[in-house]
């Protein structure tokens, strides 16, 4: 399953995207949350192409970094996973819920600092919140997370598997809780137990400062329960609630692509 897993990863990793993608665009236009302000076509492909840029330029000029360095650590016997015997199930599931928390963690740290906050923002000027946002991200800022997650792979002696079962429960569970999507409040409340829901995480893209600093979360929605960063409605309802950042309104700057990859080097704005 290995080898299956990460010789054709990009492949699988493709065809489970755009299973996803067809499912919640069909999801987004039977029952979605919110009435979209700007063309859904227009919205949709801006953000895809900003994916598939980034994409493409990891592929050039980083390809397969992690699970490179999943194997060299595996090889070396770096990291804490690799220095302990435990039965590979429990491997892979301890290496997901400490990918799971560095992303948390991450996530925090590029609110807090100003010069990460600048690419991070290129996620939250989206004035729309749909599947696409969840994919939204400046490729500096993807490059920095590689950075990261390059290095925890080796102090945690993260599995091959697990990095590549991780990239897909990231990529799917971001388009999944960034949907302009209906889920019924009982089951909301059941699933946010356990993962972030698409209510929980908009909450995150609300325009209010207080907001926007809680429910970081990605996956697990335990992390921001713990953390004290859970807040479980908005102030404003979610139909209502005012998404993006009030101070980037111009759509050449929030929802063109050019716009969005030249967003952290305009004026400097303040969090
Ligand atoms: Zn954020």
């Amino acid at each position: 399953m290995i080898d299956v897993l990460t010789n054709y990863e990009i492949q699988i990793r493709l065809i489970i995207y755009l299973v996803i993608l067809v499912i919640m665009m069909f999801w987004e236009q039977l029952s979605p949350r919110r009435t979209p302000a700007i063309s859904r076509f227009i919205h949709y492909s801006n953000n895809i192409f900003l994916l598939i840029f980034n994409n493409v330029i990891m592929r050039i000029f980083f390809p397969a970094v992690t699970i490179g360095i999943s194997y060299l650590s595996s090889e070396a016997e770096w990291g804490l996973l690799n220095m302990i015997d435990l039965p590979s199930w429990i491997e892979i599931i301890l290496a997901i819920i400490i990918l799971d928390i560095i992303i948390y963690m991450q996530h925090v740290i590029f609110h807090r600092v100003p010069i990460l906050w600048r690419f991070h923002m290129v996620h939250h000027t989206d004035p729309e919140y749909d599947m696409t946002t969840g994919s939204r991200f400046h490729p500096i800022e993807i490059l920095l997370s590689l950075g990261i997650k390059t290095i925890s792979i080796m102090v945690f002696g993260i599995p091959v598997i697990a990095v590549v079962l991780f990239e897909i429960i990231l990529s799917s569970s971001a388009m999944f809780n960034h949907g302009n999507i209906h889920l019924p409040k009982k089951l909301d409340a059941v699933i946010r137990w356990f993962i972030v829901t698409p209510d929980m995480h908009r909450i995150h893209h609300s325009q209010d400062h207080i907001e926007f600093n809680q429910n970081f979360g990605f996956f697990l929605s335990c992390w921001d329960r713990i953390f004290r960063t859970y807040q479980e409605s908005p102030s404003i309802d979610h139909r209502h609630m005012l998404i993006g950042l009030p101070e980037y309104a111009d759509p050449r700057d929030i929802v063109w692509l050019s716009g969005m990859l030249m967003l952290p080097f305009r004026k400097r704005q303040t969090q």
